[in-house]
């Protein structure tokens, strides 16, 4: 038996065993995050750690039909370089980062591939390199933003969330806080935790807020310093172990049911609607319709 049916950590096999892995159908799923200010109470790693561990998570449950990849661990944050430590890196970049290595899995035969997110910022650009994988490569890819994945049972946050919304889970907040108390309890500054506005949520405009789960119709984003004394947008003074006991144990539940409906899902066949067949390949590096 192959080392590659008991393994998840993408890593950790060799190239012989991922060729295995190949032939199993396996789902690769690659975690990416940002090193970001998350307040005075918590460390530069929550959107590394959340969507690793998850990730992991679901590996650990399913490691005949998962991959996890190394975390990407560096993410989009040039809105938030006011805030000492934070990194970022350029969009074209991080784009053209994970790209590279979607691109990279669906040439060596792997063609689901799950993009789990742990820093909101990262959501246009993954949403583009999905988009770009699906396009210009024959494997299927999306993006899952991980906190998301507590949205699928209906019933799930509103026996959950204590904190107000919108605003009250938004960064550095009670989900993530109780979150990482869960995953990494040492490392949470207990003793720094204090709640944080979000100053034009506090305008109650039906337009113009923010929140983890959603987010107004129109929505001025820009600096976070500009609208944010600490870096904490939420309320983490309501976070618990407890709370991030289940907020964990949920996402990896909802990703494992995720993975079911994915994995052996025929791909959607693409048809060329064209009378007359285009008499040159397609532009923008995007492959032309398969002829069979
Ligand atoms: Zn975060």
């Amino acid at each position: 038996m192959s080392k590659a049916s008991e393994e998840f950590r993408y890593a950790k096999l060799t190239w012989p065993e991922i060729e295995d892995a190949v032939d199993a159908g396996k789902v690769c799923i690659v975690p990416t995050g940002a090193v970001e200010q998350h307040g005075p109470h918590l460390p530069l790693d929550v959107d590394i750690i959340c969507p690793t561990e998850v990730a992991f998570g679901a590996g650990r449950a399913r490691p005949d039909q998962l991959l996890v990849l190394p975390t990407v661990s560096y993410g989009y944050t040039g809105h938030v370089m006011d805030f000492p430590g934070t990194i970022n890196t350029h969009f074209e970049h991080f784009i053209h980062q994970v790209l590279d290595i979607t691109k990279s899995l669906a040439y060596h035969g792997f063609k689901k591939i799950i993009l789990l997110n742990g820093h909101g910022s990262n959501w246009p650009n993954l949403d583009l390199v999905a988009r770009r994988t699906n396009l210009e490569t024959d494997a299927e890819c999306l993006p899952i933003q991980w906190t998301n994945l507590l949205t699928i049972d209906k019933e799930f946050l509103p026996s959950w969330r204590e904190s107000a919304f919108p605003g009250g889970c938004a960064h550095a907040c009670e989900l993530e806080t109780s979150v990482y108390m869960y995953l990494d309890p040492d490392n949470v500054r207990m003793d720094k935790i204090a709640n944080g506005t979000i100053s034009y949520n506090e305008e109650n405009n039906p337009f113009n807020w923010v929140d983890c789960f959603a987010t107004g119709p129109a929505t001025v984003l820009s600096w976070t310093a500009s609208y944010s004394e600490t870096g904490v947008l939420g309320e983490p003074e309501l976070a618990t172990v407890e709370k991030g006991k289940r907020a964990y144990d949920e996402s990896v539940h909802q990703l494992l049911t995720f993975v079911d409906y994915f994995k052996d899902r025929p791909k959607d066949v693409r048809r060329d609607r064209h009378r007359t067949p285009p008499t040159m390949p397609m532009p923008w590096g995007q492959a032309s319709v398969p002829t069979v």
